[in-house]
C-alpha cells in the first residue's frame, strides 16, 4: 500500500511517498526563495505551480514506482498561505480523480507531530512545534491533540527571519542568527509569557530598536535565550500538567542546537524523554503528509469527498479528530 502526500502551506512544494509500515520511499522538494523581503504569496503560488509536475517526477523515480502504483493521495489542507495551500488542493484531486483512488485532506502541524513520532519512534510526546508560520505547545488528551500554549502572534521562525532581515542576513536567516548567537552577552529583552501563551512582536520591536546601540552577536545571543527560554518554560509546564514522560521537537526551528540544549536539559531535570526529529523531516516535506494520509486511510479507505477537501486557511490543530491513537 503506498501513499503519495503533497506539502503545499507555504514555501516548500513537497512531495513524499510512503507506505503502510512507515518506510518512506522518497521525499523531494523545492523551496521557494524570495528575491527580497519573506513570502510574497503570489510568487510563491507561482513557484509551486511551476514546479509541481518536476517534483512529482522526481519523486516517482527516487521511489521506484509509476503514478498507477499508488494507492492513497493526500495533501496539506491548511493551514496556511491560501494561494499557495489551492496549488497542493488542485494538484491532488486531479492525481487522485485520474488514478480514481482515495484523497485526503491533512493538517499541516499534525502531519509534522505524526512523522515526529515515526521516525523518533517516540510514543505520547509533548510536542514543541517551531517553524516559521506556528508555534505550539501540543499533547495528545481525549481523542484530541490539544493546544497547551502557542504564540499570540507570530511565528517564532518569523521573528528569527524578521530580525535577521533588519541585520541584513538572507532568508530563511534563523541559521546566521544562530551562527552569531554562539558569542554574545546577555541584554535584557522583555520575557512574554502570558498563562500558556507566548509572543514574540514585542521583543522583535525591541531587538530592533536595540541594533544602533549593540553588537549583532549580543542581539542575536539575547535574542535566542529569550525567546527560547519562553518556548522551554511552556513546554516544561504542558509536561508537568499532562503527566508525560517524551517531548517532541520539530519544525524547522527545530535544527537550532542552543534550543535543543535547553529542551534536553530540562527533561533530563524532569526525567523525561528528549527527541529531536530528523532534519530532513523537521521543516515542511511530503512524505509527513503522506504519512499522515495513510494513518487516516486506515480508518476512512474511501476517502474524502471532493467538496470536503476545500483548504482550510486558519485549521486549527485541536479541530481534527484523531482516531488512529487509542
Ligand atoms: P518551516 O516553516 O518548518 O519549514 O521552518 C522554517 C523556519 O525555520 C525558518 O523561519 C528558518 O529561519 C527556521 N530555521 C531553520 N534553521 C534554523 C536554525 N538553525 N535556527 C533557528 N531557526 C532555524
Ligand atoms: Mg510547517
Amino acid at each position: 500500500m503506498l501513499c503519495l502526500g503533497i506539502e503545499s502551506t507555504a514555501h516548500t512544494f513537497g512531495i513524499g511517498i510512503v507506505d503502510e509500515k512507515g518506510n518512506i520511499l522518497s521525499n523531494e522538494k523545492d523551496v521557494y526563495k524570495p528575491k527580497v523581503g519573506g513570502i510574497h504569496p503570489k510568487e510563491c503560488t507561482e513557484h509551486h505551480l511551476n514546479v509541481a509536475n518536476d517534483v512529482l517526477k522526481k519523486s516517482l523515480e527516487t521511489a521506484k514506482i509509476n503514478l498507477n502504483d499508488i494507492d492513497i493521495i493526500s495533501f496539506s489542507q491548511g493551514p496556511g498561505i491560501p494561494g499557495v495551500l489551492r496549488i497542493g488542493a488542485v494538484f491532488s484531486r486531479a492525481l487522485a480523480l485520474k488514478l480514481k483512488k482515495p484523497l485526503f485532506g491533512v493538517n499541516h502541524c499534525i502531519a509534522h507531530i505524526e512523522i515526529g513520532k515515526l521516525l523518533t519512534h517516540s510514543i505520547d510526546p509533548v510536542t514543541l512545534y517551531v517553524s516559521g508560520g506556528n508555534t505550539q505547545v501540543i499533547a495528545f488528551t481525549e481523542g484530541k491533540y490539544r493546544i497547551f500554549g502557542e504564540t499570540q502572534d507570530i511565528g517564532i521562525g518569523n521573528a528569527l527571519d524578521k530580525l535577521a532581515r533588519e541585520l541584513g542576513f538572507e532568508h530563511p536567516g534563523g541559521p546566521k542568527i544562530e551562527e552569531y548567537a554562539k558569542s554574545g552577552n546577555y541584554i535584557n529583552f522583555s520575557y512574554v509569557v502570558k498563562g500558556m501563551d507566548l509572543s514574540f512582536s514585542g521583543i522583535l520591536t525591541e531587538a530592533k530598536k536595540k541594533i544602533k546601540n549593540h553588537s549583532i552577536n549580543d542581539i542575536c545571543y539575547s535574542f535566542q535565550e529569550t525567546c527560547f527560554a519562553m518556548l522551554t518554560e511552556v513546554t516544561e509546564r504542558a509536561v508537568a500538567h499532562t503527566d508525560k514522560n517524551e517531548v517532541l521537537l520539530t519544525g524547522g526551528v527545530a535544527a537550532n542546537k542552543r534550543l535543543q540544549e535547553m529542551l534536553s536539559i530540562m527533561c533530563k531535570e524532569r526525567g523525561a524523554k528528549f527527541y529531536v526529529v530528523p532534519q530532513e523531516f523537521a521543516g515542511d516535506n511530503g512524505a509527513m503528509i503522506a504519512w499522515t494520509g495513510m494513518l487516516m486511510y486506515k480508518y476512512n479507505p474511501h476517502g474524502m469527498k471532493i467538496y470536503e477537501t476545500k483548504i482550510n486557511r486558519f485549521w486549527r490543530t485541536d479541530e481534527v479528530d484523531i482516531p488512529w491513537i487509542s
